[in-house]
């Protein structure tokens, strides 16, 4: 008998992954749009390229992508983002929050000015948009919110204070949503990826071959194998696949929980 489909047919779903225009949200647009998913997009970029981004997903999916401007740790671009899927795609029943920014230094030298920002976009945003789209799934009774976290939100490094206290409240606010929508159709998971090889990562790799004065390759090597068990960057496309079984029927009372897609990162 087949109770539920194990991967998602979201047919008739519209996604609205924020940060979508590079790395891992871009992956996961993919992987949504695949699965039959509509699209908002959301990030920053050139014009030119975006539209180009949004031309390859429709065209390879058969799906429609708007894209959707806007700084998310602004709420009332938030605001319009939300209703700008609504009003030019029919619902926000998925909600991605993926955007995100790193900045290393020791807590004795960060700028509070880069404390600040990389709060504001990688915890308030994720709220902000949470806020924004938890009454639209609440009305239609079914709904996805999937906060990309990362390794840092279960366990620390040196000189990432921001980002690490950041993705450590978004595992908790993902707890808290998962607690407040337990019975009205909608599920709120954390995934938390290791090392993926994008261009946040790209900046980390390149300080470390010129501070070392080592090659890129071998920067990309050591920076992998001293946090990993798994001596290899996991890709978008696998945290894309992760968040379409989130999005399955058979992932219907996953809530409230952290998926490590880290190459054994935090097993240690
Ligand atoms: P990336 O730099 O490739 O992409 C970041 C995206 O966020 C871009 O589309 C950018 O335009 C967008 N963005 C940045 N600030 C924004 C803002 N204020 N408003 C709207 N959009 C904004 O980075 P990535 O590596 O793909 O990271 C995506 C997410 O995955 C982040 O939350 C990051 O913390 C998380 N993550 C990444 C890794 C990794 O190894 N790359 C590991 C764990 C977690």
């Amino acid at each position: 008998m087949r109770e539920f489909a194990v991967m998602a047919g979201l047919q008739g779903k519209v996604a609205l992954v924020t940060g979508s225009t590079s790395g891992i949200g871009l992956g996961i647009a993919h992987a949504l749009a695949g699965a039959g998913a509509d699209i908002v997009m959301n990030g920053f970029g050139d014009p030119g390229d975006i539209a180009r981004l949004r031309e390859d997903i429709g065209s390879q999916h058969g799906v429609r992508v708007a894209y959707a401007p806007g700084d998310i740790s602004d709420a009332e671009a938030v605001g319009h983002m939300v209703a700008q899927g609504v009003a030019e795609l029919g619902s926000v029943d998925i909600l991605v929050n993926n955007a995100g920014v790193q900045f290393v230094s020791s807590i004795a030298a960060f700028p509070v000015a880069q404390w600040q920002r990389v709060i504001a976009i990688n915890l308030t945003g994720a709220f902000l948009a949470m806020q924004a789209a938890i009454p639209g799934m609440k009305a239609r009774g079914w709904g996805r919110i999937i906060n990309i976290a990362s390794a840092h939100g279960l366990v620390a490094s040196a000189e990432k204070s921001a980002y690490v206290a950041a993705k450590h409240g978004l595992v908790g606010l993902t707890k808290v949503g998962a607690i407040e929508l337990a019975n009205d159709g909608i599920t709120c998971n954390a995934i938390c990826p290791g090392w993926v090889l994008t261009p946040l990562v790209e900046v980390q790799v390149k300080a470390r071959a010129e501070a070392a004065g080592i090659s890129v390759e071998e920067a990309k090597r050591q920076l992998v194998m001293e946090k990993q068990p798994m001596g290899r960057f996991t890709t978008p496309a696998q945290i894309g696949a992760t968040a379409v079984f989130l999005c399955s029927e058979g992932a219907a009372t996953i809530t409230g929980t952290s998926i490590s897609v880290d190459g054994g990162w935090v097993a240690q």
